[in-house]
């Protein structure tokens, strides 16, 4: 039981003391609500952190999955491309082999063509299947705040970029309509275009690594800008950036920026990249605003 007690002595007429008179009151209830009170922003505090934690470790689980996906996509397309490809290559050197033979064989000859073609359509069919599976997965069409989205990744990176000595400053408009999509694709394009930055900005000496952030309100959509103070780009590499497996990079897999290009394109958006003056690179996107408005 937790009392609170106050008091004050008492003096009579004469000014002689005469005791004490006080009141002790019972606040155990106030002192119990107190603790319970703090130990909810205790709980509250910790469910907040495990959360973040949650949503980090899902951004990165959801980023090496697709990795996983894309890399084991790519190696059986490779595989059910590569036989058709190889047995056409054959019927071709038979039918080189029949044409130059004393006499020309043409039986032969129109035998490996016909099986040229046939073995060209089987490639072109795996496409195909390929093709319509992608499309059946339909894309997402959410209201999504592409500030919140930012500060997301942001936070989410923070740590990675310390680690690297880059500093990340943002300047986001007020009052942007929302985008329409998928938000966690659009995570996975804002991630992808800050880890390249931190990666592009390894060699520039510390103090020096900084990263900007900026969206807009354009007509055609909502803007996005991720600018470094890197190494640039080549003029001459701007295009071949977004080509799938194009990297400069030891262990790089170079599909990042492809499948960053693919994403925004699958919101009907645009990406693309330009020098940054003086120095580095910039990385910008459009994402069309949701038909709703509210986000
Ligand atoms: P990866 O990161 O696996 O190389 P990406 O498709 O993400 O694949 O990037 C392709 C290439 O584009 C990189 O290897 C690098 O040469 C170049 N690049 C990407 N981002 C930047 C940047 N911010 N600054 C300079 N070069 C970049």
């Amino acid at each position: 039981m937790y009392v609170k007690v106050s008091g004050k002595p008492v003096f009579d007429a004469n000014g002689e003391f005469r005791g004490y008179r006080g009141t002790g009151t019972d606040v155990t209830a106030i002192m119990r609500a107190q603790q319970a009170e703090a130990s909810l922003r205790t709980v509250e505090a910790e469910a907040r952190e495990s959360e973040q934690r949650y949503r980090k470790a899902q951004l990165e689980l959801e980023h090496a999955n697709r990795v996983a996906t894309m890399g084991q996509l790519t190696a059986s397309i490779a595989h059910e491309v590569n036989q058709p490809i190889t047995a056409a290559v054959t019927n071709a050197q038979a039918a080189l082999r029949w044409m130059s033979a004393e006499p020309p064989d043409f039986g032969e000859v129109s035998e490996a063509l016909a099986g040229i073609i046939k073995e060209g359509n089987r490639a072109s069919e795996v496409i195909g299947r390929i093709r319509a599976l992608i499309k059946k997965a339909p894309p997402r069409k959410d209201a999504v705040s592409i500030n919140d989205t930012i500060l997301e990744v942001v936070a989410l990176t923070r740590t990675e970029a310390a680690n690297n000595g880059v500093l990340v400053r943002t300047q986001l408009a007020e009052g942007l309509p929302p985008v329409q999509g998928d938000r966690v694709q659009l995570q996975q394009v804002i991630l992808n275009l800050i880890l390249n930055a931190i990666e592009a900005m390894s060699g520039v000496g510390e103090g020096e690594r900084q990263i900007f952030i900026g969206t807009g309100n354009e007509s055609e959509g909502v803007l996005v800008e991720v600018q470094d103070t890197g190494p640039g780009l080549p003029a001459a590499t701007l295009d071949l950036l977004f080509n799938a497996f194009y990297t400069t990079k030891p262990g790089g897999l170079g599909l990042g920026l492809s499948i960053c290009r693919s994403i925004i394109e699958a919101h009907n958006g645009r990406l693309w990249a330009s020098p940054n003056v003086p120095r580095g690179a910039t990385f910008h996107f459009i994402a069309p605003a949701h038909p709703g408005g509210a986000s």
